[in-house]
């Protein structure tokens, strides 16, 4: 059966995109014609063209409802090489000097930002100034001050803010959300949440404490702290934690190795969840209620995400992550639709709020309580 991401992926032509209201395509349910897109099309330019703008400007590709149409970047030569891959106009260029010319630009209705994290507080603020939307990476900013700042600049220019969390448009995720809310689960008891994975390169900005915030919590622990969040569906109330270091040289001060946490839910839900930079193949979510479980593995890797519960595999279709992604955010931006699990700013938050309170609990060796 051909979708029409199968038929985008095939002609590879991001320019045809908005010709689509031409095409007829074919939903992936039998029988059921998709009707043609003719909305409004988020144009979206990427903001530091880095590894992972990269992935997002590819799954773009087959995006309906947005479509890279600009880059912001300090490499000259990466400009020229995203404008001849991706078919940009030289009027949609910019570098970190000029970017706040963006608010003289009809043709951009949003940027996202996808430079290291210790940026993000600064970059989306003048995005906001500039009178765009915005799409900021995880992790939202390094605390929650900056964090609440981006809102409030947000709020002011009346922009949206929203926070790159692919995994809440993922259909197997989806599913297991989907299945907790109809109680198949039971009362939830326990998740757990293990996330990491062996970083190279000891020079990278991930192990620069000034640009990463911290270490592996930062980057890659945050997965387990939403994913507690969206698989138990209530907000923790506690957090204890203790960090594990095995190389000073390369993991130095602040910048976390290994860190296992543990988070108690107002039901009396527990979570034991494990963020590391020194532990290959850990990808895996597991949640379990009184009538039933979840497993996820892989959880929040790129795909495919597996999943199976105590009724058998998931088989919810396989995604590209960014690509629903990025079609969702426009509905979200475009018709305030609202996803089954936030992405706007305050969710963000919710992440770095927990965050300092792992550090905290780290620090000090005690529990520490969380309040909204
Ligand atoms: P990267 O190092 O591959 O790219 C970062 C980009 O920022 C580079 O192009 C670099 O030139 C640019 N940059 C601009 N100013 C810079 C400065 N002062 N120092 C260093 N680089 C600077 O990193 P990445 O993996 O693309 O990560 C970027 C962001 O995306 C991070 O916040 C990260 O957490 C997030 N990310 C999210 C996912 C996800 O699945 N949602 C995956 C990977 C990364």
């Amino acid at each position: 059966m051909n979708t029409r991401r199968d038929f985008l992926q095939k002609m590879g032509a991001s320019a045809l995109m908005l010709q689509l209201s031409s095409v007829i395509t074919f939903a992936n349910t039998p029988n059921q014609i998709e009707q043609p897109y003719d909305g409004k099309v988020l144009r979206v330019a990427i903001m530091g063209l880095g590894g992972y703008a990269t992935r997002v400007a590819e799954a773009m590709k087959a995006c309906t409802k947005a479509k890279l149409v600009g880059v912001i970047s300090g490499t000259p030569s990466k400009v020229k090489d995203w404008q001849m891959k991706y078919k940009i106009a030289e009027k949609n260029c910019y570098n970190y000097d000029t970017f706040d010319q963006v608010k003289n630009n009809p043709d951009i209705d949003a940027i996202y930002v996808i430079t290291p994290n210790a940026l993000h507080h600064s970059h989306v603020i003048r995005v906001a100034k500039a009178g765009k939307h915005v799409i900021c990476e995880k992790p939202m900013a390094l605390n929650t001050k900056e964090g609440q700042e981006m809102i409030d600049a947000c709020k002011k220019a009346k922009v949206r803010l929203l926070v790159g969390y692919r995994m809440h448009f993922e259909p197997q995720t989806l599913e297991v959300i989907r299945m907790r809310n109809a109680g198949d689960f039971g009362k939830i008891m326990f998740f757990q949440g293990q996330c990491g994975f062996k970083i190279g390169d000891p020079k990278q900005w991930r192990l620069n404490k000034a640009l990463a915030g911290g270490g592996s919590m930062m980057d890659i622990g945050i997965y387990a702290i939403n994913g507690a969040r969206y698989m138990v569906g209530e907000e923790p109330v506690w957090v204890t934690a203790q960090e594990t270091k095995t190389n000073p040289a390369i993991f130095k001060e602040g910048v976390d190795e290994t860190i296992q946490f543990q988070l108690g839910f107002p039901s009396g839900a527990v979570a034991s969840c494990l963020s590391s930079y020194n532990i290959n193949h850990l990808d895996r979510f597991y949640v379990s209620g009184d009538k039933g479980f979840a497993e996820m593995q892989p959880s929040t890797g790129y795909g495919p995400i597996k999943g199976r519960t105590h009724k058998g595999e998931l088989t919810q279709p396989i995604t590209t992550h960014q690509t629903t992604q990025m079609d969702k955010m426009a509905t979200i931006i475009f018709e305030d639709d609202k996803p089954v699990v936030p992405v706007d700013g305050e969710e963000g938050l919710k992440d770095l709020r927990i965050i300092e309170a792992i550090y905290q609990a780290v620090k000090t060796g005690e529990k520490v309580k969380l309040t909204a």
